[in-house]
């Protein structure tokens, strides 16, 4: 069986590693708000390109604590994909907020920004963007947009660690695209810890000092308390394992780059739409816009060519069968139509793809997917 993702195979690679920094907190026998944290939470930011990086207990949690500590509140509208992990918009309803649901683009299966200046009202304060299965948006109108109706812009990059776009001429990655990002480091991810975690980043200095303070039970220092905060923390042991990994994030995600490549030039087979053209693989975009959280194709008969995978030993998982507006938490949504996003969650699969994969099961994924008639 060739697996979706072979978690233990990705993080054995760094069991030396991992044990040596485990050991190091054993020793010291400091578990919450230390050194770790100091340290990743400096090197995520710098990988990132940005002042600020503070670590939290989830992403769900990261996307909460920027909308909290802008001070959006109940009647505030955000403007977020249709089609995304319901995390995105769950985060926006917990703050009492109004998410604001706009249609992706068919092809990259982001928010397509075309469509988002008719969804603004007087109520509108940000734009919220996932970079979904580890595509970045396109920014530049979003920017123009935000701009213009003076609006904040937060990411979502919990499926995109190190992908970026080019502007002017430099690579500026995802978490760095918006006034505040926020990342998952949920296992699956491409930066995943062994459990539970998240980030957020930023350059605003106002905004990481409240994210800091609200997180920590609204304490800027110890009892002394100017928010009623909430407790949010990445553990000192998740810490230190992320740290070890963000080492090889890049490598692992040109490993994940190759595979895309080979599965675009060599999946042949009029029932599978690629997720990207040929065209555009030699495209500068190709080389850093997109980090391949997961690869997806549709096919108009999914069910079926997942049984057909699975019994010739390919497993796959559905991301995602049900889009935001159709699940039952979001009742008073389900008469309403967003036609792409339905088109996309009816037709999706995401086929197996990790740093660890081997050539041979790059290869047996690309000949089963041929054969499928
Ligand atoms: C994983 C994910 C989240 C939530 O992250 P958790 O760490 O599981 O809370 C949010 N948004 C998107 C797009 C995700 O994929």
């Amino acid at each position: 069986m060739i697996k979706f993702l072979d978690l233990e195979k990705i993080n054995s690679r760094f069991r030396d590693e991992i044990d040596s920094r485990i050991k190091t907190i054993l020793d010291k026998g400091w578990y919450l708000q230390g050194e770790e944290n100091e340290i990743f939470a400096q090197n995520f930011a710098k990988f990132c390109g940005t002042k600020y990086c503070i670590g939290v207990a989830n992403g769900l949690d990261a996307i909460n604590l920027i909308i909290r500590a802008y001070g959006f509140k109940e009647g505030d509208e955000i403007i977020v994909p249709s089609n995304t992990y319901i995390a995105t918009i769950l985060a926006i309803s917990e703050n009492g907020c109004k998410p604001v649901l706009v249609e992706p683009d068919i092809n990259t299966y982001n928010i397509n920004p075309d469509l988002i200046e008719e969804k603004i009202t007087p109520k509108t304060k940000a734009i919220m963007v996932v970079h979904l299965y580890g595509q970045a948006v396109k920014m530049d109108k979003v920017w123009e947009i935000a701009k213009k109706y003076n609006l904040k812009v937060i990411e979502d990059s919990a499926q995109a660690h190190g992908a970026g776009v080019n502007v002017g001429g430099k690579l500026k990655r995802v978490g760095n695209l918006s006034d505040a990002s926020a990342f998952s480091f949920y296992p699956g991810k491409n930066l995943g810890c062994m459990g539970d975690g998240g980030c957020v980043t930023t350059n605003d200095e106002e905004l990481f000092k409240k994210v800091k303070a609200i997180a920590n039970y609204g304490s800027d220092r110890k009892y002394h308390h100017i928010y009623k905060g909430v407790n949010s923390r990445l553990d000192e042991i998740q810490a230190a394992v992320l740290d070890v990994k963000l080492k090889y994030l890049d490598e692992d995600n040109k490993k994940r780059r190759e595979i895309s490549k080979y599965y675009i030039e060599n999946i042949k087979n009029d029932k599978i739409i690629l997720p990207l053209s040929h065209s555009e693989l030699d495209s500068e975009a190709f080389q850093h816009s997109h980090v391949w959280h997961v690869f997806a194709v549709r096919t108009d008969n999914r069910d079926e060519f997942q049984k057909y995978l699975a019994d010739n030993g390919i497993q796959t998982i559905i991301h995602y069968p049900t889009p935001p507006h159709k699940q039952e938490a979001y009742r008073e949504w389900n008469h309403l139509s967003y036609p792409i996003s339905e088109e996309i969650h009816r037709t999706i699969i995401s086929i197996p793809i990790s740093p660890v994969m081997t050539d041979e099961e790059v290869k047996k994924v690309v000949e089963v997917v041929n054969g499928y008639k």
